[in-house]
């Protein structure tokens, strides 16, 4: 199933211009707000298998916001991906994954437009987006997908000349601006994708400035795959429902391009995952 925050409400997506509003198909068992479904997942999906929901809403993709819009917390892997590792020099992590947040006011919709740092470099990172589904402490990889909600896409917007001003790279503040974190259009469940005859563990990801392609890749590449990331992030830490997990960028990014590029006023950064959709942001 797909599920999106759709003017602040938790909607069913039934077809990609319409939904089923959740509160009222449940006569208020579950919503309005998307936020809450995550913490009783389990029952939700459940009452969703066995409910006939009716198209009541038109979705206006405008109208989308992150499938989850207030996670406890916000999980970010750096160099999870070989390519990209190498053409920002840094070494492949071996045994645990490097790890930052993004601190959750950056969190933005799927359609949005996102005001550039003054004399900033920002940079795109298409990423996958896990969204835990249950409390998750010392999981073993071989559970850890059982403890996703379900997956959307994520663009991990990255300002390189604050990154790289103190002495050593810092992320957190440097990914946080205004919409830095957008998420979207919508979760799609991982057994949604297995219907559509897709492997949660291969999903083509890229991201197009205009009209070019700048990030190509595939999530089989991932150094730390999703499963054995919660695992080892679950090791330390614990993940709760809602939470989400932006799993790194494979190469292609701006600071990598030589001369390096970066995002300009009036440029669009579209951005799309296999199986989970599209989404558009303009810069200003
Ligand atoms: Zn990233």
């Amino acid at each position: 199933m797909r599920i999106a925050n759709h003017a602040g409400r938790a909607v069913l997506v039934l077809a990609d211009d319409k939904a089923a509003d959740i509160a009222t198909a449940s006569a208020g068992a579950f919503g309005p707000d998307v936020a809450g479904l995550y913490a009783r997942w389990a029952e939700f999906v459940a009452w969703a298998a066995a409910a006939e929901p009716v198209a009541d809403v038109a979705l206006d993709r405008a109208q989308l916001g992150a499938p989850s819009p207030s996670p406890s917390q916000v999980v970010a892997i750096g160099f999870n991906y070989a390519d990209h590792a190498a053409e920002t020099g840094f070494e492949v992590p071996t045994t645990l994954p490097p790890v930052f947040t993004k601190f959750p006011s950056a969190i933005a919709g799927p359609v949005a437009e996102v005001a550039l740092p003054p004399d900033g470099n920002t940079d795109w990172e298409v990423e996958v987006v896990a969204v835990i589904g249950r409390e998750a402490h010392r999981v073993d990889e071989a559970d850890a997908w059982s403890y996703v909600a379900g997956l959307t896409i994520g663009q991990d917007l990255s300002e390189r000349a604050s990154q790289m001003a103190g002495p050593a790279p810092q992320f957190g503040l440097a990914k946080s601006f205004p919409g830095f974190a957008p998420m979207g259009p919508w979760l799609v469940t991982v057994d949604e994708l297995a219907a559509a005859g897709l492997d949660r563990d291969d999903l083509a990801l890229g991201c197009a400035v205009d009209d070019e392609t700048v990030q190509d890749g595939r999530t089989s590449k991932l150094i730390f795959s999703i499963p054995r990331t919660i695992a080892k992030l679950s090791a330390i830490i614990t993940l709760r429902p809602g939470d989400v997990i932006f799993t790194g960028t494979p190469d292609g990014v701006g600071m990598g391009m030589n001369p390096p590029r970066f995002l300009q006023p009036g440029e669009t950064l579209r951005t799309w995952v296999e199986g989970l959709g599209e989404m558009e942001h303009t810069f200003r």
